[in-house]
């Protein structure tokens, strides 16, 4: 058998939807190890037979089938020779729009008609052999995130009987992590949760989110009422404003502690930003989450409610919150806080586009205070900790400054 290349998946599916094209991965048909190494490609795959082309260094994966054998990816198994066919690789593929190969001069390659899927905007299981990947779960809530995508009826009832069957046990944390993440760069990551959430798999795989629907905050601040509402509103705020992965993620971690304030006490939410600190903490550590993200969604937690309450807080603590960000020496660290405060803010029906004085009032109070250095009090001859004393001191008085003017500007 001649060996035939073929470009598929991801590559294939964007570019019938019209949608830049980030990687390309291909399928070799009737080659073999030896083949593909004995023409310069170099084996890279850990758990399959995966090679990167000498020159494009792109990633070319043999033709395999695959079946499970015993439960969890140990009884994984795959079969790759030269005599499975594009077909049979296609099937093993999670989705139909998935499972699209094309030739070199073209010719779109579709038994399981991904292309029909793409057009009727729906994300439709290649064959039953979907439920023995759980990964599959977070892939297809990825993709509805992505694309506006619909799951098929037939699909959503194959989740709910894998989650039935406890199959999302088996998820690894790094699988968990690397989708989450993947997810929040969608422009609208609350769709990946409300994926997760209609087929039952929130509940399995991020508890602390699933607990905030139902939960009722104060309708004078919050028109939503319910938590998880808000939760999606102010993660999507947080995809408009920024890029950034790591606001996004904070902006879905800041209120889980509203999740479990004791319920004679709600709707209001005394003291959730500790509980969030401590969900956040938990949940980064089981899905293993990298520290930056960990570190900013924690500090976020703990002050997110002080964006707000900006104008009734304390010039000290003003100081405090900037030094907690490491503000005056990592200002794009005060960023982050800021612009998850934005989100947090916008993420309320009727505030989408409010003016937030409170944002350019906190810069204000980092850039004034940012202007004290060290410098004059050395040269006053302080020495030690006397000169970050003497420091904090004089940036309180800065701060003590803006809020003045503050008032000034209030009563004019
Ligand atoms: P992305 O745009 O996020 O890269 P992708 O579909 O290209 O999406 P990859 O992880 O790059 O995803 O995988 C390439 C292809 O391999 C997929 O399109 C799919 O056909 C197949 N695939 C990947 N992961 C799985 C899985 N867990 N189960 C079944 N098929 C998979
Ligand atoms: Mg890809």
């Amino acid at each position: 058998m001649t060996e035939q290349i073929y470009l598929v998946g991801g590559a294939v599916r964007d570019q019938l939807l019209g949608i830049e094209v980030k990687d390309k991965d291909w399928v070799v048909v009737g080659s073999s190890p030896d083949k593909m190494l004995a023409q310069g490609f170099q084996a890279v795959g850990k758990d399959f037979p995966v090679f990167l082309h000498p020159s494009t260094h792109e990633e070319y994966a043999l033709a395999r089938t695959e079946r499970k054998t015993a439960p969890g990816y140990k009884g994984f198994q795959f079969h790759a020779a030269e005599d499975v066919t594009l077909e049979q690789d296609l099937q093993r593929r999670d989705l139909t729009i998935n499972a699209i190969a094309q030739t070199e001069d073209g010719t779109l390659i579709d038994p399981y008609n991904g292309q029909q899927d793409i057009k009727d905007k729906i994300l439709r299981h290649v064959s039953p052999a979907f439920a023995e990947d759980p990964v599959r779960v977070l892939r297809i809530a990825r993709f509805a995130a992505r694309f506006d995508f619909t799951i098929a009826d037939e699909t959503q009832a194959l989740i709910k009987q894998m989650i039935e069957s406890g199959e999302l046990e088996y998820l690894v944390a790094e699988r968990v992590w690397q989708e989450l993440d993947k997810a929040l760069g969608a422009d609208k990551p609350s769709r990946f949760f409300t994926s997760l959430r209609e087929s039952g798999a929130l509940k399995a795989l991020f508890p602390e989110v699933d607990r905030l629907f139902g939960v009722p905050q104060p309708e004078k601040w919050h028109p939503e009422i319910d938590t998880g509402v808000h939760v999606m509103l102010v993660i999507d705020q947080a995809a408009k404003l920024t890029q950034d992965k790591i606001v996004r993620f904070a902006a879905l971690c800041h209120d889980l502690g509203k999740g479990t304030t004791p319920a004679d006490t709600l709707p209001r939410h005394i003291g959730h930003e500790a509980r969030s600190i401590d969900l956040t903490k938990a949940l980064c550590k089981r899905i293993k989450a990298p520290k930056e993200y960990q570190e900013m969604a924690v500090l976020i937690a703990e002050y997110h409610t002080h964006v707000h309450l900006l104008f009734e807080l304390k010039a000290n603590t003003i100081l405090k919150v900037l030094n907690a960000f490491d503000a005056f020496r990592r200002p794009e660290r005060f960023q982050q806080f800021l612009l998850t405060g934005e989100a947090d803010s916008r993420g309320r029906p009727g505030y989408e586009t409010s003016a937030i004085p409170e944002l350019a009032a906190f810069q204000q109070c980092r850039d004034t205070a940012a202007k004290i250095t060290a410098q004059p009090f050395v040269e006053a001859g302080l020495v030690g900790p006397a000169i970050s004393e003497a420091m904090q001191k004089q940036r309180i008085i800065e701060i003590k400054k803006r809020q003045s003017d503050w008032k000034k500007t209030n009563s004019s």
